[in-house]
């Protein structure tokens, strides 16, 4: 992968001109606000969590393709699954994108259709835009009062 184009699959620009699960809901529970100040992405994540599972998940998200095609497909993933199976998809995509080694088609299959995001590894500046949801949903989760920044 090797021209910023190849970011820009079908399903990126999928999620990021029709996001899924986007705006406020009545009663989240739970939000956290994520800043990007480098990219200019913040992302507003609101979750509903009954019993250790994931009930509703919503976002505001007002930023680059990246990052909100990475909160709306974060939204569908997340959505039914426990907070514990959410961080370990987390931790395993991060790894993805951060990783200078070649990923092993077993843990890209795990993936899902976050698979579609794994060429960011190659623009460190985007991989902050694709993992701002994501640290933002673990603040949410764990009610961290602190704004997440990826500076
Ligand atoms: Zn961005």
């Amino acid at each position: 992968m090797s021209d910023l184009r190849d970011l820009y699959q079908d399903v990126i620009l999928d999620h990021s001109k029709n996001p899924r699960n986007e705006g406020r809901p009545e009663n989240p529970g739970h939000e956290a606000k994520g800043n990007n100040p480098l990219c200019g992405d913040k992302v507003t994540v609101y979750v509903a969590i009954n019993d250790g599972v994931i009930e509703d998940i919503r976002f505001e998200a007002r930023g680059c393709a990246i990052s909100v095609a990475s909160a709306s497909m974060m939204s569908e993933l997340a959505k039914g699954k426990s907070a514990e199976d959410v961080k370990a998809m987390f931790n395993d995509f991060h790894e993805a994108v951060t990783s200078k080694e070649p990923i092993a088609p077993e843990k890209i299959e795990k993936l899902d259709k976050l698979a579609a995001l794994i060429g960011v590894r190659e623009f460190p500046m985007r991989v902050k835009c694709a993992t701002l949801p994501w640290h933002t949903m673990a603040a949410a989760i764990d009610d961290s009062t602190q704004q997440v920044t990826t500076e």
